[in-house]
């Protein structure tokens, strides 16, 4: 086996990792540090003219990656999941206004109804927004979450579950995000991967680490090598299912989020060279 030196050209950072920063921040922040890739949470785009965005992500040389995020779709009141459309055909208008290629979806649940009912409303919501999605030439990607979210945050909590529902709607438009943090755990990991593979439905993938013991479920992740998630092994199993996109750092940290950004900007890079 072979041994490819990693170098940063598939890094990608979200724009949430260095959330003190704001969009411009970002931009500058990681092409000075040479990373080439950025995925958008929304946030930073509140206030924020689209069309001058775009334009600082071309002068800076980035590729938008994703827009995060959409979903949020299964409500047991009908005029919720209306609006929720709605958000989601704004997400889509915003991933085309910067050029970003896909929406991620962290598809929601509603605790006051089954995890079978919120997910049918999730396939529902996203075929509904499929002809929107296909005009602005935007994807969307169906992340799946750790199952301690399904009450509130996803009914899809398995990459099976996700392949499942991509097979079903069954269009170019619609893949999955791999996230680390989300299906390190699952024995059928390796399978769904390649299940995936056979669909060519990998859109993006999600790097992290999971620490131990874990302190906050939302806002405790860790940074490459901090935890006990094997990364390189299962960017293994996502480049051998044809996967050949960026890396995403995508870290939720109160404790990283209060340190120095351009400080944590390289430990970021070094731990991504060493342990992704
Ligand atoms: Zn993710």
């Amino acid at each position: 086996m072979t041994t490819k030196l990693r170098d940063l050209s598939k890094l990608c950072v979200h724009t949430l990792t260095n959330k003190p920063w704001n969009l411009q921040q970002c931009v500058e922040k990681y092409s000075a540090a040479g990373i080439r890739g950025i995925t958008i949470w929304r946030n930073v785009l509140e206030n924020q003219n689209l069309n001058e965005a775009f334009t600082m992500l071309n002068d800076n040389n980035m590729s938008v990656v994703s827009i995060a995020r959409g979903g949020f779709f299964p409500s047991v009141n009908k005029p919720e999941r209306i609006k929720a459309l709605d958000d989601n055909l704004l997400a889509i208008e915003q991933a085309a206004a910067v050029g970003a290629p896909s929406v991620v979806l962290v598809c929601g649940a509603d605790g006051r109804q089954s995890l079978a009912k919120s997910r049918e409303q999730i396939k529902e919501g996203i075929i509904k927004l499929l002809p929107a999605a296909k005009a602005a030439g935007v994807k969307l990607s169906i992340e799946p979450l750790h199952p301690m979210y399904a009450a509130d945050r996803s009914a899809v909590n398995t990459l099976a579950q996700a392949n499942d529902m991509v097979e079903e709607i069954n269009s170019d438009f619609v893949g999955v995000a791999v996230d680390v943090y989300h299906l390190w755990w699952d024995n059928n990991l390796q399978s769904e991967i390649k299940r995936c593979g056979a669909n060519n439905s990998i859109f993006a993938f999600h790097i992290c680490d999971w620490n131990v013991p874990t302190t906050d479920f939302l806002n405790d992740r860790g940074l490459m090598g901090d935890g006990c998630i094997n990364v390189p092994e299962i960017r293994g199993w996502v480049e051998n299912a044809g996967f050949s996109g960026f890396n995403e750092v995508e870290i939720f940290s109160d404790k990283y989020w209060k340190i120095n950004q351009t400080d944590y900007l390289e430990k970021i890079k070094n731990a991504y060279l060493k342990y992704s």
